[in-house]
């Protein structure tokens, strides 16, 4: 009856979400602590001095449903002005994000 014993598989893929942060701009991942809450910048998007949350990538996930996901890649599709390899590199953020959040339902 030693509780540890049943959480050993899921562990590391919950412990691995709780440790990333998510760039709420460009959607880029990093280990948590690389973003800090004072101070946001993502070096990805060069989002120096946008105010921006701050949040788990754990927590990001479980507040978007498929359909905000559906809803982010349609808004960016039709999002223009930005280079197209940015433009390129988010929308594939997008499907792995979705297809993540299909996955995990
Ligand atoms: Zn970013």
């Amino acid at each position: 009856m030693w509780p540890s014993e049943k959480r050993t598989r899921d562990t590391a893929a919950v412990l691995k979400l709780d440790a990333e942060t998510i760039c709420p701009i460009c959607l880029e991942r990093y280990p948590v602590g690389t973003i800090v809450k004072d101070y946001p910048y993502c070096p990805d998007c060069s989002s120096e001095g946008m105010d921006f949350d701050v949040e788990t990538f754990s927590s990001y996930m479980a507040r978007n449903t498929e359909a905000d996901f559906d809803a982010l890649l349609k808004h960016w599709d039709q999002a223009e002005g930005f280079r197209p390899e940015y433009k390129a590199a988010k929308r594939q953020r997008i499907v792995d994000l979705q297809a993540l959040k299909a996955a995990s339902l």
